[in-house]
């Protein structure tokens, strides 16, 4: 007789911290079935909280939609909901676990609470097959050097005002430059970057293993303002400036961790110049570089849901009435115990 297939355990994971709304689905073995992202996209200026989480729960219901339709599952056949907890802004995060809450009471399963951080890491992992890596995660609202050392992620540097994406972000916007969907500021900025020649000097912030951007930002604007310099040169020199800031810090974790891989992630890691420039460190040090596919490197729910099933693997679940988000959850407070 033939054997009856084992049903197989899905996780759904929310993720809608900041601009991105996104749901993705994961077997318990690490499948990503499905992974939609909804990007807020601001008519103008940065991001406004309430208008991204009004997005969100504009499009809630189609992204998971969606998400049913390309994992080809309902969602009676979920395990488990898990949902980014924090960091993140306030109404964005309200939204997506309000949406997660519901679901996970309306099906009667398990709810996890999601560090951000914490998933960016672990999709980094399955998808580059990297053990046991230095992360240096780059992205609009994050800049974090971290490694794995007695049951948690510690951060070994961090920004200390503004993330690098957000300071490639402002001074786009400052230049006047266009974003599409397709190419976010930063992409813009390496676009023209690839043409400058003339490097310009500019603050180079880095204070122990903390770095920081808003002094330089303000530097490059005022000398944007300026007009003496070609925008190409002056994003050459802020890519240069701010990529060799990010690779000192990583390159001195790696010296002191002596960890063997590097992973770069977040929507950053994109860049081709940050990704030449991580690699050199890392074969310098006889480290493997590993870079996180894009699709899983922005904002994403599949991290969440594949987090999400490590937690629940552990026996961690977070009961709805202890699910408020956590604004400034940081890395390290997290124990995760499934690395070991
Ligand atoms: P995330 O916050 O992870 O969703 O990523 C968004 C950030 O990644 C924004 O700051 C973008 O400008 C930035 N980004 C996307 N592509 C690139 C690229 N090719 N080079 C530099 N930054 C990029
Ligand atoms: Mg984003």
């Amino acid at each position: 007789m033939k054997q009856k297939k084992a049903r197989e355990n899905y996780c759904l994971g929310i993720e809608s911290t900041a601009d991105d709304f996104s749901v993705g689905i994961s077997t318990f073995n690490g499948e990503i079935l499905a992974n939609i992202i909804s990007a807020y996209m601001p008519p103008e200026g940065g991001i406004h909280p309430r208008e991204a989480a009004r997005h969100h729960a504009e499009t809630a219901s189609k992204v998971l939609e969606e998400a049913f339709k390309k994992a080809e599952i309902k969602p009676q056949d979920l395990s488990i909901i898990a949902f980014s907890q924090g960091p993140g802004l306030g109404p964005c995060l309200r939204t997506g676990a309000t949406v997660a809450r519901a679901l996970a009471s309306d099906l009667g399963i398990p709810l996890v609470g999601v560090n951000h951080c914490v998933a960016h890491i672990e999709i980094g992992k399955l998808k580059t097959d990297a053990k046991d890596p230095v992360t240096l995660y780059v992205s609009g609202g994050n800049t974090i050097v971290s490694a794995f050392d007695s049951g948690r992620y510690r951060v070994f540097g961090e920004t200390l005002d503004i993330a690098l994406g957000n300071c490639l972000d402002v001074f786009a916007r400052e230049a006047g430059l266009y974003q599409k969907p397709s190419m976010p500021f930063g992409a813009v900025v390496e676009k023209l970057a690839a043409k400058g020649k003339k490097l310009v000097l500019l603050p180079y912030t880095v204070k122990g293993m903390d770095m920081s951007f808003s002094g330089l930002l303000t530097a490059a604007t005022n000398l944007l303002k300026k007009g003496e310099y070609k925008l190409e040169d002056l994003c050459y020199s802020l890519q240069e400036t701010v990529f060799s800031m990010v690779t000192e810090v990583t390159e001195r974790a790696l010296a002191h961790t002596e960890k063997r891989e590097v992973l770069l992630t977040g929507g950053v890691a994109a860049n081709k110049r940050l990704q030449s420039m991580i690699k050199a460190i890392a074969e310098e040090h006889d480290a493997e570089f590993c870079v996180v596919p894009s699709e899983f490197a922005i904002d994403n729910g599949a991290m969440i849901a594949w987090t999400g099933v490590l937690a629940y693997k552990q026996g961690i679940a977070t009961p709805i009435e202890k699910s408020f988000v956590k604004l400034r959850w940081r890395l390290e407070e997290v124990e995760v115990p499934w690395v070991k």
